[in-house]
Parts: C-alpha cells; sequence; structure tokens
C-alpha cells in the first residue's frame, strides 16, 4: 500500500471536520491549483498539456478566484484557445447545412454533423488536467482509507469516531467495498453506516431549525449550531463546490 498516501489520509482523520475525504479532495485540489498557477505554467511540457485541456468549466472559475497569476493565466489561454480555435472552427464551417434544392431535395445528412460538431465541442470544454489528477489521487485515497480501517486499528478507531462522510465520498467508500470479501465489506460498511446515520438527524434538525429562526418569534433564540447549516447541508449532499463557502464568509460567519 503506497505510504504516500497513508500520511495524508491519517492527518484527515484526525483533524476537525465534516468529511475527511473532503479535506483530503480540497487539500489535493489546491495543490493543483497552485501547481497550475506557478511556475510550471511556462515549462513547455505542461503547455502542450493544457494547450490541449484548458480546464473545465468548475477549475476555471477556481483559477480565476485564486488571482494568484494573473499574467499565467492569460498566457495559458491565449495558447489554449488557439489551439481550440484550430481544432473545431474547421467542424462549425463544415457543419453549415446546405440550402435545400428544387433539385437535389432535402437531405437529414446536416443533422449528423451539426450535433458531431457540438459533441466535439462538449468534450473539450469538459478536458481537464485537474480533475484528471484528482480522480487518480482520490481513488487512491479511497483504497488507502479502506486497507488502513481493516489494518490499522488506530485509524479504524478515528474513523469510527470521524463526523461524517458526505454523501458522494460515501458512495465511493460503498464502491470501493465492493471489491473486498464479504467479512471486511461487512466490518468496514457497518461503520461507515453508524457514521453516516449520527449525522443525518442533527443536520436536518439544524436546518430545520435554521428555517425556524426566520420566524420572528424565535428571532431572539440563540442559532445553535444551526448559523451554517446551509452550507452543511450542501455540502453534505454534493461535496466540494466553492461557492457554498464563499457565501459562508459572506454572511460574516
Ligand atoms: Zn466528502
Ligand atoms: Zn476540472
Amino acid at each position: 500500500m503506497e505510504k504516500i498516501y497513508m500520511i495524508p489520509v491519517n492527518d484527515a482523520y484526525s483533524a476537525e471536520c465534516d468529511c475527511p475525504v473532503c479535506a483530503l479532495r480540497d487539500k489535493a485540489e489546491s495543490n493543483e491549483l497552485d501547481y497550475y498557477l506557478g511556475p510550471s505554467l511556462m515549462e513547455p511540457d505542461t503547455r502542450k498539456i493544457t494547450n490541449k485541456t484548458g480546464f473545465c468549466p468548475d477549475h476555471l472559475g477556481k483559477l480565476n478566484r485564486r488571482e494568484a497569476n494573473r499574467l499565467g493565466l492569460g498566457l495559458m489561454l491565449h495558447t489554449h484557445l488557439k489551439d481550440v480555435r484550430d481544432d473545431i472552427i474547421g467542424d462549425i464551417e463544415s457543419s453549415i447545412p446546405g440550402k435545400a434544392s428544387l433539385f437535389k431535395g432535402r437531405s437529414s445528412d446536416y443533422k449528423a454533423k451539426l450535433i458531431a460538431a457540438a459533441d466535439k465541442i462538449d468534450k473539450r470544454v469538459a478536458m481537464c488536467p485537474i480533475c484528471d489528477k484528482l480522480n487518480e489521487s482520490m481513488k487512491h485515497y479511497i483504497e488507502v482509507i479502506i486497507y488502513m480501517y481493516l489494518h490499522d486499528s488506530e485509524f479504524k478507531d478515528k474513523f469510527i469516531n470521524s463526523k461524517s462522510h458526505c454523501l458522494p465520498h460515501t458512495s465511493m467508500l460503498l464502491r470501493s467495498a465492493a471489491k473486498l470479501s464479504q467479512n471486511d465489506a461487512a466490518d468496514f460498511v457497518s461503520a461507515l453506516y453508524d457514521n453516516n446515520k449520527k449525522y443525518f438527524d442533527p443536520l436536518i434538525d439544524d436546518i430545520e431549525w435554521f428555517t425556524l429562526k426566520f420566524d420572528y418569534r424565535n428571532s431572539d433564540k440563540p442559532w445553535g449550531n444551526s448559523k451554517n447549516a446551509i452550507q452543511r447541508a450542501m455540502r453534505f449532499l454534493a461535496s466540494d463546490r466553492g461557492e457554498f463557502d464563499e457565501q459562508q464568509s459572506k454572511n460574516g460567519k
């Protein structure tokens, strides 16, 4: 089992957070964002990749919000745009249907061409080296978490006592547990279940209290844990979304 993944996994499960896998993901993503805005941006090998891939809409937004290297981001976008233009503009042009004529009649060939040009654009817009690397890292992290749960009793306790696992990461853990022997899967998934179950009810109550606070009769009553309940609920449902946290800071919490 790869040691380089064990240390961050242990750290994430030792820290106070709502989902340790989200913490691992956030850290890995932050490293990738720093990497692509750092000196690597000027390296020909990296540029060869980013010229081809660009970044997905989600990561373009995150790179933009980082504001660490506007010049680098501009240079990267400049050469990427040229690459995309050269690749797709011809497809858009050749997808222009010829006008139907009295002699040639109507044809539906143009429909497939239009769809093919659209598919190609969608594929290029979705390409992202940060997503690729994150998917790879998360696969390793999930495997390591399960391995450590089964082989390291100290870690097992940490896992059992962790606050929760968000739903997307619960799904990843369940999927990975499907590769275990029946007894190992029984042991691991029952801990995951307990952990999930104990998070749902208080979260539902916190969200409800958040809504009840809008009633003037409750306005003087304490918030309890409800102040950031919306953010926690969204994170629990959807794992990472940078904008959830931003809203949190706008409200001054
Ligand atoms: Zn998570
Ligand atoms: Zn991405």
